[in-house]
């Protein structure tokens, strides 16, 4: 495997049945749109151009996209763009009126974070989505507060999407086969955030702070995280009843939301 295709992660799924199974978690219809995510060879896009009203595939990879356009030039429904989708703008998309925008896509792993944070952050426009992940990733999207899986990755996406791992993939169902697991991920938005946050970057730094160092007591790696003055962070956790000795881990979301909340207006009352 040469070390462009290395570094796209360019793992194209030859199992039928996988690729069938990914594209009817989101039942695409002929009134939705479809956001493909790095078609790749096309492995799901004939199944998911057959059954939506129009799809949009993004591919990086402008020799694949020019090959893939030159597959679907007869089909007027079907768009290839050579995109980044870590930096494509989902703002563009116009829900269908009557119909939803799906998101689908065996993403590249080595940029599968970023590219899951622009869907998250696209969620107002993206009705729902079926991912293939690595397993890892894929278990830490879904994990509940508790576990050493559940970690930064599983509140930021969990705060504006259900999120559930419908089933496991062998790297046998790959050409070339990946050294990892993987699994599909079901991934729906919320019409509202699970939890009122206020300011969601704000949320965003406290959540990543607090699992920067999770063996840390939550007080200290807060503290660290952020270059605050421990006493303040560990003050700000017990005015909402949180125990600052806790790790990060067993934090719920309404947790972290009232301890990013009760930093800010330890913080305000402080300066
Ligand atoms: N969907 C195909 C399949 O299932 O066989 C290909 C999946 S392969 C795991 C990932 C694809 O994403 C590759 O075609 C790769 O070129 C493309 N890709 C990698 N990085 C990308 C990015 N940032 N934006 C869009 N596509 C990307």
């Amino acid at each position: 495997m040469s070390d462009k295709r290395r570094a796209l992660g360019q793992h194209f799924l030859r199992d039928r049945a996988v690729a069938r199974a990914i594209v009817d978690l989101v039942a695409p219809a002929s009134g939705d749109l479809v956001v493909e995510i790095g078609p790749g060879e096309g492995a799901l896009t004939a199944d998911l151009a057959g059954r939506a009203g129009r799809l949009i595939a993004l591919e990086v990879d402008r020799a694949l996209a020019v090959r893939l356009r030159e597959r679907f030039s007869a089909v007027p429904t079907v768009e290839v763009l050579e995109a980044d989708a870590r930096t494509w703008d989902y703002g563009l998309l116009e829900r269908p009126s009557g119909g939803r925008v799906l998101v689908v896509g065996n993403l590249p792993y080595s940029v599968s974070k970023p590219i899951l944070m622009a869907l998250v952050a696209a969620r107002e426009v993206v009705d729902d989505m079926a991912l293939m992940l690595q397993l890892e990733v894929a278990e830490r999207l879904a994990a509940p507060p508790g576990g050493k899986v559940y970690g930064s990755l599983s509140v930021l996406t969990q705060l504006h999407c259900e999120a559930r791992v419908a089933f496991r993939v062998p790297p046998g169902a790959f050409k070339p086969p990946p050294k990892v697991d993987s699994a599909v991920v079901h991934l729906t938005p919320l019409r509202a955030p699970r939890v009122l946050v206020g300011d969601e970057a704000r949320f965003h730094a406290v959540v990543r702070a607090a699992f920067s160092q999770r063996r840390k007591m939550l007080g200290n790696a807060v503290a660290g995280g952020l270059a605050l003055p421990v006493d303040l962070v560990r003050r700000a956790a017990e005015a909402v009843g949180i125990d600052p000795a806790r790790r990060a881990e067993t934090l719920t979301i309404e947790e972290f939301a009232a301890l990013a909340r009760s930093l800010a207006e330890v913080r305000a009352r402080r300066a």
